[in-house]
């Protein structure tokens, strides 16, 4: 492409993804994209797709689920841009060095970046019954709540979220 013999490359290739400490990749990631080139401007699309296990944040469940993230960058060479114009546009440049394009380095930051904080096995999972521990999206547990129990109602009130209130 830098010698104007093809106006676009496709890329389709397995990644060994690095994840945050606490999830674990199934397989590789799966790189999909490409390299276009319009009269001299060069554009690179990329999207990684990568399965992942963790637990859940919230209720302790075992999560496996797929992690998909994309990004967008213009080609340039290492010489056509200055220091300053590099750190200023980090998101916006994709810089070729020595004829390579690191397309590794790219979306393997992009998809440790971007990766959830925290997992979690749905958006809304309720987390854990605060008296016995179960998942609360498994349904009711049946424990007493504590707006249903007119001994804990008054203390509820003013000291919700509180355990001492339990040891008595
Ligand atoms: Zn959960
Ligand atoms: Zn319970």
């Amino acid at each position: 492409m830098l010698r104007g013999e093809v106006t676009r490359i496709p890329i389709a290739y397995a990644m060994d993804p690095r994840l945050p400490d606490d999830v674990e990749p199934v397989g590789c990631a799966q790189v999909r994209g490409e390299v276009t080139d319009s009269a001299g401007y060069m554009r690179l699309t990329l999207a990684a797709s990568v399965r992942y296990r963790g637990v859940c944040a919230r209720c302790l469940e075992p999560v496996e689920d797929t992690f998909t993230v994309e990004l967008e960058r213009t080609v340039a060479a290492e010489n056509t841009l200055t220091a300053e114009q590099l750190e200023e546009n980090v998101d916006e440049y994709a810089v070729v060095r020595d004829g390579m394009l690191d397309l590794d380095e790219l979306i393997g930051e992009e998809l440790l970046l971007t990766f959830p904080m925290r997992v979690l096995c749905e958006p809304d999972c309720p987390g854990l019954c605060p008296r016995c521990g179960k998942p609360l999206r498994l349904g009711d547990c049946g424990c007493p709540k504590h707006e249903t129990d007119p001994r804990w109602a008054v203390l509820a009130e003013h000291e919700w979220g509180s355990d001492d209130s339990d040891k008595t």
